[in-house]
């Protein structure tokens, strides 16, 4: 089997000498297991956190340990009941091309999947992630204005896509022209503004002018402080990801933290931070009416596949700086 593993802690933000490739031996199958052979692993900005040694909802990677993340492949090898050579099956066996497994936290992938990369991506945990955050917490209604950044990603596209599907405005933030003109084209985003962008603030003002109901945070950092003036008495804020400040610098310009206060209790602001794993129960309805949506063309998606496993490191490291466009995921080979 091939794998990779945290060679060191990154200082600051992540490096290729952060990984190490390794070829082991696996061991033979044991009764009550099965040989899952690895044909997607998702890239997912929280294992920028597993990389640090830091107190955090989950432990970090151990230096040496494979890299954390979740893998779609197909059963090679089963000494376990439940699972039949050449069944589809995805969970978190790590960043490596085989793995032994006993089925716990393993899921079945049925014909729902198509392609099989959706599992990890509109019909996975971060698919997951936009529909329980948003609807359980921003509960987004008719004519309302709900902000998302990360807009063309597989979180903040179908923060958008159902906000839309609920009746509200969906405005979205994305880096580069390309990114913006696709939210708008093909996801029916109403308005998109280039975080890159110079004027950012007030083009952001502009795209909401009647103010923010629900800001869907993924970004954080000059991202938020250009929402908080436009937040609405009574906006929901669920606090998703902060990918700002994963990699390096923990924030950028000036701590206005009394003002964002301020703003909190004066507007009756209801922020409320969640890990997706507290809504994993809604998983069942989740697929049934994201998998409709799609049947219906109201929700669309789009996948950045890089090829083979060695080029992982590389595209979580692009990921963090943007240069991913749609859901990243590496085949492997
Ligand atoms: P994406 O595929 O959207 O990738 C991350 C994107 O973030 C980049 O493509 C880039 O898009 C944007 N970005 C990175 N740095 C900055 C920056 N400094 N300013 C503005 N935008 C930036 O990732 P996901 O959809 O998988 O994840 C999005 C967020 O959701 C992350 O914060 C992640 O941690 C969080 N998340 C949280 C979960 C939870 O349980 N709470 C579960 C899953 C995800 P662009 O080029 O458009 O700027």
């Amino acid at each position: 089997s091939r794998r990779i593993v945290l060679a060191a802690r990154p200082e600051g933000a992540v490096q290729l000498s952060n990984f190490r490739t390794e070829e082991v031996e696996l061991p033979p199958v044991q009764d009550g297991q099965f040989l899952v052979g690895g044909n997607f692993l998702s890239l997912d900005p929280y294992m920028r956190g597993r990389m640090d040694d830091r107190k955090s909802y989950a432990a970090p990677v151990p230096v040496g340990g494979v890299m954390e993340g979740e893998i779609i492949g197909t059963v090679l090898e089963s000494r376990h009941p439940g699972y039949s050579v050449g069944e589809k099956v995805a969970g978190r066996l790590g960043w490596q091309s085989h793995a032994i497994t006993d089925g716990a936290g393993m899921v079945k992938l049925d014909d729902r999947f198509k392609p099989l990369s959706t599992a990890v991506g509109v019909l996975g945990m971060p698919g997951l992630t936009a529909y329980s955050g948003l609807l359980t917490l921003g509960k987004p209604k008719p004519g309302e204005t709900v902000v998302v950044a990360a807009a063309t990603g597989p979180v903040g596209s179908l923060v958008g896509q159902i906000a839309k599907i609920y009746g509200a405005r969906a405005v979205g933030i994305a880096g580069g022209p390309e990114k913006c003109a696709y939210a708008l084209e093909e996801l029916g985003f109403d308005a998109m503004i280039d975080h890159r962008s110079p004027t950012f603030a007030q083009e952001l003002a502009a795209a909401c002018p009647n103010g923010i109901d629900v800001y869907f945070e993924l970004v954080g950092g000059a991202i938020l402080q250009a929402v908080l003036p436009l937040l609405n008495n009574f906006a929901r804020v669920p606090v998703c990801g902060l990918i700002a400040q994963y990699d390096g610098a923990p924030s950028e310009g000036v701590d206005n933290l009394p003002a964002a206060m301020r703003i909190v209790l004066s507007r009756s602001v209801m922020m409320r931070g969640f890990i997706v794993g507290e809504y994993w129960d809604q998983r069942p309805k989740f697929l049934d009416e994201v998998s409709q949506w799609i049947a219906e063309g109201k929700v669309k998606f789009r996948e950045d596949i890089v090829q083979g496993l060695d080029n992982a490191p590389e595209a979580f490291m692009g990921m963090l700086k943007g240069k991913n466009f749609g859901k990243m995921v590496v085949a492997i080979d």
